[in-house]
């Protein structure tokens, strides 16, 4: 190695062990939040799964967002539905179940369903809540209260996002935690002040509602407007909320959310029968939300910190490069390992004899198709 090179390498080294030893553990091991990005990953090869840039949590992690329809046919004219899931951290069900919601329709075998319906999924819309798992954010704000004031950044970037793709539909995704015999499975839709409109939603919901035999209630006039349903639908949106008994196992509460959103899609009416429930659909404009779509899903999972680790290490590995080590045998490093070879590369920069092997394995990440940051 040239001389030159070592106050490099060893401002990159001191760097990067002082920078790591001031984090905590959990930031270089496999999350929860790591858990559904890898299996939310395993649809990325679908030619019907494709994303934008995520937006970032309040502690910056990955707030993924997956479009999946039949990209090959008139996206103007299709059903829009957004499904979110994951708003209170401590309600998992809904989290898995809209990654497998997701999983049915990137195989495509439901094909006609994907030429008709375009589907948003945010399956973890507070991921920082999901790793601890508790229902608020890192901010202690109950997300799900938080609509029309917007403190957290997780209910700002799903409101632009909405206001992006203004869809036909929005469901939202909860279940019951306490452990008390009075919750049910139910399905609320908010209070709409125009008769018409009503009617419209009720009809729209009560088949696939009694299909799966979920009772339909509608929330009272002056009712908190800071849920999600409710201020959506207070913003001519048709909005409703799915809720699960703290009693029901995992699997029949999956198949409850499964259910009813495949359902709800199948059944759903024209885009003009739709425009009359969900008025602000029409004011969607194609060309700025499809320049947004990425042409494939971004490989998400890694918060801004870790994105820096990720860059000092690349840096490292190209100094080791640069030295042509003769160690070359180190095997390739998939990019979603990277915080694993981070761990270990903190472990090993201080012992100088396991150090070289892990600066090759850096040097093989690949950083392409990473997107940063929000769009907005
Ligand atoms: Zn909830």
């Amino acid at each position: 190695m040239s001389p030159r090179l070592y106050p490099l390498v060893l401002f990159c080294s001191v760097f990067l062990i002082v920078a790591s030893s001031c984090l905590p553990n959990s930031v270089f091991s496999a999350t929860l939040c790591d858990k559904v990005l890898s299996s939310c990953s395993a649809f990325h090869g679908s030619p019907y799964v494709r994303s934008i840039p995520p937006g970032r949590s309040f502690e910056g992690r990955a707030l993924p967002v997956y479009v999946v329809t039949d990209f090959k046919t008139n996206l103007a004219s299709k059903v829009r539905i957004f499904v979110l899931a994951g708003q209170h951290g401590n309600e998992p069900n809904p989290v898995w179940s809209a990654v497998r919601v997701m999983g049915k329709l990137a195989t495509g075998t439901d094909r006609r369903l994907l030429q008709r319906c375009l589907f948003l999924i945010v399956p973890l819309a507070n991921p920082d809540g999901f790793e601890r798992r508790q229902r608020r954010n890192a901010q202690e704000l109950d997300v799900n209260r938080d609509w029309g004031s917007f403190k957290a950044p997780e209910a700002r970037f799903i409101d632009q996002l909405i206001r992006m793709w203004r869809p036909h539909i929005l469901v939202d995704l909860h279940e019951w935690t306490t452990a008390d015999s009075t919750n049910r499975n139910e399905i609320e839709l908010p209070w709409v002040p125009s008769p018409d409109r009503s009617r419209l939603i009720r009809s729209l919901v009560r088949s696939c509602a009694s299909k799966l035999g979920i009772p339909v209630a509608q929330s009272r006039e002056g009712s908190n407007l800071m849920l999600f349903h409710r201020y959506y639908s207070a913003r001519g949106y048709t909005a409703l909320l799915v809720e699960t008994c703290s009693l029901a196992g995992s699997a029949q509460k999956r198949h409850l959310y499964e259910g009813f959103v495949l359902s709800l899609a199948r059944s759903a009416p024209s885009v003009q029968y739709l425009a009359v429930a969900s008025p602000s659909a029409s004011e969607f404009r194609l060309s700025s939300a499809c320049s947004f779509l990425l042409s494939s899903p971004a490989a998400v999972g890694k918060g801004a910190v870790e994105e820096l680790f990720i860059l000092v290490g690349i840096a490292l590995g190209f100094v080791a490069y640069a030295t042509r080590l003769s160690h070359v045998d180190a095997c390739l490093v998939p990019e979603q390992n990277a915080l694993l070879v981070l761990r270990k590369l903190r472990h090993c920069l201080l012992d100088e004899s396991a150090s070289r092997p892990i600066l090759i394995s850096l040097f093989t990440l690949r950083l392409d198709k990473r997107s940063h940051g929000c769009f907005f």
